[in-house]
């Protein structure tokens, strides 16, 4: 089920201009972070950083990776429910945007942390600031190449992670700044492209104030299934499961299984909540 996640968004690798033009900036930050005493390169950042990412804890630059995947200690992937609660999060890897999916959340006050990514942001800027403004959503951060974190280059579904802890410093810092920008407010959940890390990464992410966010159900099948399999694996997840969908695609199943499992699961009297109200971090 997982083999097209988040596949169909990968056909270009190509930097998008902002984030090239950053990289040399934040390498030197990065390089003068790294030869000081931690936590006082701030000084160092280039004009422009007025939010630079914290200096990591020294042990990580040279720790080799031991665990690879979706699921692993440091992500959260499900919640302790207090009675018929599931918790929903939807993607938005580079791609289109799901209006019908969105009036269906909006229409049944249903919150969700949504996965923006710096791409999708640029192509629909309009669409990322109203989803902002609406008290129902929460912005989490989704990349800024939309890749796996790695720190050694490891790939999920033939997509290159990072191969650094600087590069995923970049992935997670870039995409901060621009979310921080859009919403006021800095975001604190991650989830990278596709999904998986290493448990390096995960230090980082935690390391840079985020906290990996992971799922308990995919709901969607990476945008490939049709709308009454959506309805289905929603109305079969267990009380405390995190979903994971995409909005990211219109045309898909996605946005009509949820219009005909909602409505259902509210007067079976399932009640959905905002996942930064039940994670207890
Ligand atoms: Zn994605």
């Amino acid at each position: 089920m997982f083999s097209t996640f988040c596949q169909r968004v990968h056909s270009s690798g190509a930097l998008w201009p902002s984030y090239a033009s950053q990289m040399h900036s934040r390498r030197r930050f990065l390089t003068l972070a790294a030869g000081t005493a931690l936590g006082v390169a701030v000084a160092g950042a280039p004009r422009g950083w007025a939010d630079p990412a914290p200096t990591l804890a020294a042990g990580l630059a040279g720790r080799a990776p031991t665990a690879w995947g979706t699921t692993m200690p440091g992500i959260v992937s499900s919640f302790k429910p207090d009675g018929k609660q599931i918790a929903l999060t939807f993607d938005l890897c580079p791609g289109g945007y799901d209006d019908a999916l969105v009036k269906t959340l909006v229409a049944n006050k249903i919150p969700a942390v949504l996965f923006l990514n710096s791409r999708w942001i640029d192509k629909h800027f309009g669409q990322a600031a109203e989803l902002a403004a609406n008290p129902l959503f929460e912005i989490g951060n989704h990349g800024t190449r939309h890749v796996p974190l790695s720190v050694t280059g490891r790939s999920a579904y033939g997509i290159a992670g990072t191969r650094s802890v600087n590069e995923v410093v970049d992935e997670v810092w870039t995409n901060h700044q621009k979310i921080t920008a859009l919403t006021g407010k800095a975001p604190t959940w991650f989830r990278t492209g596709t999904a998986h890390y290493d448990d390096v990464a995960v230090a980082i992410v935690k390391q840079l104030g985020e906290t990996p966010l992971g799922f308990t159900v995919n709901g969607d099948g990476g945008a490939t299934l049709k709308p009454p399999a959506v309805a289905a694996n929603l109305t079969a997840a267990a009380p405390g499961s995190i979903v994971i969908s995409h909005m990211n695609h219109p045309e898909a199943g996605t946005g009509a299984g949820y219009a005909l499992a909602v409505p259902k699961m509210l007067a079976a009297g399932w009640q959905f909540v905002a996942v930064s109200a039940v994670a207890g971090r």
